[in-house]
């Protein structure tokens, strides 16, 4: 198993010099082109690291509108086609109850890396990736803040 304890740095490629952690927001749609490690064979190093970026659970900055208490970790896929940076809560039942009540159609979706590279239009991914920058606090795209925030809390 390796180890992720810094940010991931191209060495080779026509990205070489350049972070995993910056070209998820700067170039979304090379990463998804990599995105392929749930086939399971040829796990490498990358592979790895982008698997933790993705599924991990960042820390979250945005408070939930509804309750005011906890961080919001949810947004409403608004009719399945829209991402309204506001239509957000925790995961609290009360508030996703409440969230939900004028849109009983759309569903909640997690705030996480992998939702948003998930989408098949690169507009719905710029949208969750915007999302995501105002859930977590980020302002600029920076390699070492960025692993921080989704994979640094989970290394001991
Ligand atoms: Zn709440």
């Amino acid at each position: 198993m390796n180890e992720i304890n810094e940010p991931y740095l191209f060495q080779t490629g026509k990205h070489a010099g350049e972070y995993l952690e910056e070209l998820i927001f700067k170039n979304p749609d090379y990463i998804i082109s990599l995105n392929n490690y749930r086939k399971g064979k040829n796990i490498n190093r990358l592979q790895n690291h982008l698997e933790a970026l993705l599924e991990n659970t960042p820390r979250y900055k945005k408070i939930c509108p509804i309750c005011g208490e906890r961080t919001a970790k949810y947004f409403l896929f608004l009719n399945h086609e829209d991402i309204n940076k506001n239509l957000v809560c925790c995961e609290n039942y009360l508030c996703q109850t409440e969230l939900k009540i004028n849109h009983p159609q759309d569903y909640l979706l997690p705030i996480k890396l992998k939702t948003a590279l998930s989408f098949r239009s690169k507009r719905l991914t710029k949208e969750a990736l915007r999302l995501i920058k105002e859930a977590v606090g980020i302002r600029k795209i920076n390699a070492n803040e960025i692993f921080s925030i989704f994979i640094g809390e989970q290394i001991k």
